[in-house]
């Protein structure tokens, strides 16, 4: 795994759990609004935490932290994302994957091998929309496939929307609601990139 940032302590990223958060490296997406960069443009990456290093916190903190969230980026694109989830799962975590939505086989894998007990997938806009969002193409019928999957999985699970109010409209917020009947639908605020920069600060922070 290439693992760009590790929060040791979040009361907010796992909904019910106190958690510690996984930020991989990488994303197939260019999101004009993209909190992260250092995560995504390869030009920023900087070097990657031995995942040897995440493993040992997690050893230390059993018992205390509750669960894990594997963030990026995007983790679906890692091919030995699974693997590590398992690592983590034998540990006794609870693991929330946060994703795009576009690797659908991953997802559908991690839910077949209960990798997985809870997943949040980015809905960014309705499909006509998608690439004034994300800057790239791509077949949207994997989206549809991976929010057949989340729904449909069983396990704890949301959609979201960042509202960027340049490109959506009401509207488009309103169709998103209705694709997913409303159902564990999340919509949240398009923050400035600047003011997110101070959460990449904190990716960072000891606790
Ligand atoms: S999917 Fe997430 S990490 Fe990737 S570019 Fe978009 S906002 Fe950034």
């Amino acid at each position: 795994m290439k693992i760009g940032g590790l929060i040791k302590f979040t009361l907010i990223d796992y909904p019910g759990r106190v958690a510690a958060v996984v930020f991989t490296q990488g994303c197939n997406f260019r999101c004009r609004y993209c909190h992260n960069p250092e995560l995504v443009y390869p030009h920023l990456l900087q070097g990657s935490m031995p995942e040897q290093e995440v493993m040992d916190f997690l050893h230390r903190r059993q018992g205390t932290l509750e669960g894990v969230v594997i963030t990026g980026g995007e983790p679906t694109l890692h091919e030995d994302l699974l693997r590590f989830m398992a690592d983590i799962k034998a540990l006794g975590y609870l693991i929330k994957l946060d994703t795009n939505g576009t690797r659908p086989a991953v997802l559908e894998e991690a839910v077949k091998q209960h990798l997985v007990d809870y997943i949040a997938m980015d809905l960014k806009a309705p499909l006509e929309k998608y690439s004034l969002i994300t800057g790239v193409e791509f077949d949207p019928k994997t989206l549809q496939r991976s929010m057949d999957i989340v729904r449909t999985c069983g396990l704890e699970y949301e959609f979201r929307t960042t509202y960027d109010k340049e490109v959506l409209t009401d509207a488009d917020i309103r169709a998103i609601s209705d694709s997913v009947q409303g159902q564990h639908y999340r919509v949240q605020e398009c923050l400035p990139v600047a003011k997110e920069k101070a959460t990449l600060k904190v990716m960072h922070t000891e606790l």
